[in-house]
């Protein structure tokens, strides 16, 4: 199978036009109305021929070395030649295609976290990224296009999405902590937890109350600062360390 990138950007030609009749017809039929279009011209892209058959078969893996190899073994059979694996320290994604520097990553946190709960999980993470590299090299296409889809479905993932949504994997030193806290005012239960200062004003929040709980909440929720708190408790264990 050869992988020629094609001459014309097809995809972006098409987008071009379509945006071009978009300004000229009305202002109802705006950029994501295109977008939309586009998504439902798949018929443009032809059929790949199936290349789960020549997939390896996944074993038990116990280590990221095991998976590196599965992708790369992937990559061997029906991946466009030249590209490679590396592991990342990403938090928030599973896997990302570097399609300049043609490699594949993927998230060491993740893999480390994903071996015992659910391998399936992570092979499908490298066909997901196999078939952007897939897309790239025969159309120049990024992202989650009808290039990419038809690749995936070649691939044996037909039902793969373009966010994928599974458990934080963060290790315990890279996770986030929440800054502020929505609670009561008198018996102090936590309702919510925010990482950004939240848009309350005083007066919105004498009106807010949590949905269910009206008759209890009403005018009682309070906003914490929680590093203002955690460092007040502190300074008050260092003040009792001096005193003793
Ligand atoms: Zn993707």
């Amino acid at each position: 199978m050869e992988y020629q990138p094609t001459s014309v950007p097809r995809k972006k030609v098409i987008f071009g036009a379509l945006q071009l009749l978009s300004f000229f017809l009305s202002n109802d039929l705006s950029a994501r109305r295109v977008r939309d279009i586009m998504k439902h011209m798949r018929w443009r892209i032809p059929q790949e021929d199936p290349m789960m058959l020549l997939l390896p078969q996944p074993k038990e893996w116990k280590n990221l070395q095991d998976v590196a190899d599965y992708a790369r073994a992937c990559i061997e059979v029906c991946g466009p030649p030249g590209w490679d694996v590396v592991w990342d320290r990403a938090v928030k994604r599973l896997g990302c295609c570097m399609f300049n520097r043609r490699i594949l990553s993927f998230s060491r946190f993740f893999v480390q976290t994903y071996l015992d709960k659910d391998q399936e999980l992570i092979r499908r993470t490298v066909l997901h990224e196999l078939a952007h590299a897939l897309a790239w090299e025969k159309y120049r296409e990024r992202g989650h296009g009808p290039a990419w889809h038809r690749a995936c479905c070649a691939l044996g993932i037909a039902d793969e999405r373009s966010v994928c949504k599974c458990d934080d994997f963060a290790p315990p030193e890279r996770q986030k902590k929440p800054t502020y806290a929505l609670c009561h005012a008198i018996t102090g239960e936590v309702y919510r937890y925010y990482y950004r200062k939240p848009n309350y004003s005083a007066y919105r929040l004498r009106l807010s109350y949590i949905p269910g709980q009206r008759a209890q909440t009403l005018g009682k929720l309070k906003l914490i600062d929680l590093r203002e708190q955690e460092s007040q408790r502190d300074s008050s264990d260092a003040n009792s360390k001096q005193t003793q």
